[in-house]
């Protein structure tokens, strides 16, 4: 059951700098008054009633912290606390500082495959303990998959945003077709009903990226990408995989299956050789490949350049409509003005 603060978020705690902006809201560092102790909080804006579209239904916001509640694993972000008010509702989560694995990666001048499958594992770690509590995240994507502490010898992995996840039940199908086009699986846009594959999907689409700097199912256009997921249309094109090694694309492949029931699970992928090598020549075959870190960096400059346009045409929208809104209440006042100096003509006609 959710159990949401009433008070002030402010009774407790001391709002600090922004730490990024998500669709419904800001992230925000935040200081517990009592403790010292720091925390990242989410200010959600709730949506003020059905009709209009700006902010986000409660419902969801208490399906989000719900699972959140039900997850407790050092590669997933801890929720602490939740309040609300009558306008937002506020998570406090596990402050993760290390900024994203992607733009950790793109630092580098090198890095070798037993490097990248040390992340590769963690991020199956937390997608696993996710699976074994019947949970499915549905939005695995590199904005997603964060940092706690980028100076750590072996950093840390953090998934977040739980917004889009959901708790399977037995007996029950869930269909979803929301989702980023590049990481989606054949099933989410075919309708069908999700599972715990869904997510290895995007794992496998995550690890293709990481090794090549490509991504294998873009188009041009979103349309385009369905229809190459749709159809299985991606290969290793030689010049972007010259150093991967034979069992990072086998691994890949053992994700990238359009049949749920045949694509590898989290507990199975824990166990690829290239995950676990059970020879030294797997070992030995890891440390000689690296990935393609100068198409790598390529494609994250791409990546962020595209999330910030992204940012701005949103920004842009919701100033557009805040100001469609404005005008149509402002056309409203006058019109009902003018009615009722019509009426009071009419009566006193
Ligand atoms: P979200 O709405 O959860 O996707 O978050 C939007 C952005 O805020 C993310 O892309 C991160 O840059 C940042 N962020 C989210 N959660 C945290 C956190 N727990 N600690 C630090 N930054 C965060």
């Amino acid at each position: 059951m959710t159990s949401f603060k009433l008070e002030n978020v402010e009774d407790l705690y001391e709002i600090g700098a922004l730490l990024g902006s998500g669709n419904y809201g800001q992230v925000r560092e935040m200081r517990e008054k009592a403790s010292g102790s720091r925390w990242a909080g989410k200010f959600l804006k709730l949506q003020k009633n059905e009709s209009t579209h700006m902010g986000l239904d409660i419902r969801s916001v208490k399906k989000e912290v719900e699972i959140l509640q039900a997850l407790q694993h050092e590669n997933i972000m801890a929720l602490k606390d939740a309040f609300e008010s009558t306008v937002e509702l506020v998570l406090i989560v596990e402050l993760i500082s290390g900024g994203e694995l992607f733009d950790f990666v793109a630092e580098k001048e090198n890095l070798l495959e037993s490097e990248a499958t040390e992340f590769i594992k963690q991020i199956l770690h937390g997608v696993g303990y996710m699976h074994s509590k019947h949970i499915t995240h549905l939005d695995l994507k590199p904005e997603n998959i964060m940092l706690s502490d980028k100076n750590a010898p072996v950093p840390q992995i953090k998934i977040i945003d739980f917004g889009l996840a959901h708790r399977l039940t037995q007996g029950e199908e869930y269909r979803s077709q929301r989702g980023t086009p590049q990481y989606i699986a054949p099933e989410v846009i075919c309708y069908e009903p999700l599972s715990p594959a869904t997510d290895m999907w995007s794992v496998g689409v995550i690890t293709y990226i990481l090794l090549s700097g490509m991504s294998p199912f873009q188009g041009d256009t979103n349309e385009e990408t369905l229809k190459n997921i749709i159809e299985m249309n991606y290969e290793f094109e030689d010049r972007y995989f010259t150093e991967t090694s034979a069992m990072a694309k086998e691994f890949i492949q053992d994700l990238l299956v359009k049949d749920q029931s045949l694509r590898m699970t989290a507990e199975e992928a824990l166990l690829h050789p290239w995950i676990k090598p059970l020879l030294r020549r797997h070992a030995a075959n890891r440390n000689r490949s690296s990935i393609n870190i100068k198409n790598f960096k390529k494609f994250n400059a791409r990546r962020k350049w595209k999330l910030t346009c992204n940012m701005v045409w949103l920004c842009t929208r919701l100033t557009h409509l805040q100001l469609l809104r404005q005008t149509a209440v402002r056309v409203d006042t006058e019109q009902k003005k003018s009615n009722s100096d019509q009426e009071d003509r009419q009566t006193n006609t």
